[in-house]
């Protein structure tokens, strides 16, 4: 008999695992506690920068990998979706006011040593002032260096959620709205965990850390790719969406408050904006968007079995859409080779099974 699974959380990965779960023949729910604009997740506030150079300043290497696999494997998710969703490969800008020259020589001499151990698959440039203005008519000479990351990616997050919400419907995906779960309160045959923060009961080391970003539409400066600004604080960036919407991100607070941006935030975020170009200062602010990513202690992704029939996927932290389609792959593997097992197997045992080992294999 066809087997019955229960995904729970419909934010980034749990429409991504409940269509493919679908796709394969499976009879499949999907339960979330909010509705189907997402709202209720840190994937609605996310600014979907896939930047796995960008991000290897902080992020383990495994990041990297799955990040750099995960941009190969989006183009082909996204074909298979029902609705329109903005995706571009254009690279990242890395750019520094004088005062943070130092993190830029910081920032070149991690991408360097990356480089040299074999970890990017395409290697950073050094920008002068008349190619930054090449590549972004609008930022004129005001930048005399930049850094420049062509590989890396972004995609609309909202536009996503859509489309993926259409292909569940599309697909027959029975979707329960406004229904909070529990593993322990659904009937299935499987049950994949994919509620964040949410499943903080089951799984106590995940944490929530605080992000707030803007969303601003501007008439008047035209940028065409993701810009990062080297801060002290944390790592701020402008990534233009279609019809002149920018998305300008993202703090990052050790708390699980998800009260509305603080004036402080929007203070740094909006004066960064205004660095970047001046006429940023006739922009219209849309939005302020504050949510939580789900954490776990090692920043890693994490894919969890215990023996039992439930399998959780968490710990995407920042990086979501960065490595969300290779963890996602990484997962269907795992449900293959557990419905494959033959009944009663010691799986455990059979295999040097680690979530991160799984991970590994998948980037
Ligand atoms: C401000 C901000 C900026 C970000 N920027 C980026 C970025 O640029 N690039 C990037 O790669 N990543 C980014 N991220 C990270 C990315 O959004 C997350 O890693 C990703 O959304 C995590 O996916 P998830 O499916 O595990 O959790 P979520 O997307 O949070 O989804 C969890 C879902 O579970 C549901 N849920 C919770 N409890 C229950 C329950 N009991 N029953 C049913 N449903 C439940 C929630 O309603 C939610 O819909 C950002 C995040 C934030 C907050």
């Amino acid at each position: 008999m066809t087997s019955r699974f229960a995904v729970l959380g419909a934010g980034l990965m749990g429409r991504l695992m409940a269509l493919s779960l679908k796709r394969l023949g499976y009879r499949v729910d999907l339960y979330d506690q909010g509705g189907p604009d997402g709202a209720s997740s840190a994937a609605y506030a996310a600014a979907a920068m896939l930047s796995p150079l960008a991000e290897s300043l902080d992020a383990e290497p495994l990041v990297v990998a799955l990040g750099q696999a995960s941009l190969r494997l989006w183009p082909e998710i996204i074909k298979t979706l029902p609705a329109p969703v903005f995706f571009q490969q254009e690279g990242t800008l890395v750019l520094w006011h004088p005062q943070d020259r130092d993190q830029a020589v910081q920032f070149d001499e991690r991408l360097s040593r990356g480089q040299k151990t074999g970890m990017f698959d395409e290697p950073h440039r050094t920008l002068s002032a008349v190619e930054i203005e090449t590549l972004e008519p609008h930022l004129g000479k005001r930048f005399s260096r930049a850094l420049w990351l062509p590989r890396e990616g972004q995609l609309d997050n909202r536009m996503l959620l859509k489309a993926l919400y259409s292909g569940l419907l599309e697909a027959g995906v029975e979707i329960h709205w406004e229904t909070a779960m529990t593993p322990a309160a659904v009937t299935a045959d499987w049950v994949i965990d994919c509620r964040g923060l949410g499943s903080k009961a089951d799984w106590i080391q995940i944490r929530g850390v605080r992000g707030e970003v803007l969303r601003v539409h501007s008439t008047e400066v035209t940028l065409t790719r993701p810009i990062r600004l080297l801060h002290p604080r944390y790592p701020l960036y402008i990534a233009p969406k279609p019809e002149g919407h920018y998305v300008v991100g993202a703090t990052q607070i050790e708390t699980e408050d998800t009260s509305p941006t603080s004036v402080r935030s929007a203070l740094e975020l909006l004066s960064a904006l205004y660095s970047i170009h001046p006429a940023f200062g006739e922009a219209r602010v849309l939005e302020m968007v504050s949510q939580c990513r789900p954490a776990l202690p090692h920043h890693l992704p994490e894919i969890r079995w215990a023996g039992g029939r439930v399998i959780e996927i968490n710990g995407l932290y920042r990086h979501g859409y960065l490595v969300a389609p290779a963890v996602l792959e990484a997962g269907l593997d795992l449900i293959k080779r557990l419905l494959d097992a033959p009944i009663g197997a010691d799986w455990q045992n059979q295999q040097p099974w680690s979530p991160i080992y799984h991970l590994k294999e998948a980037a």
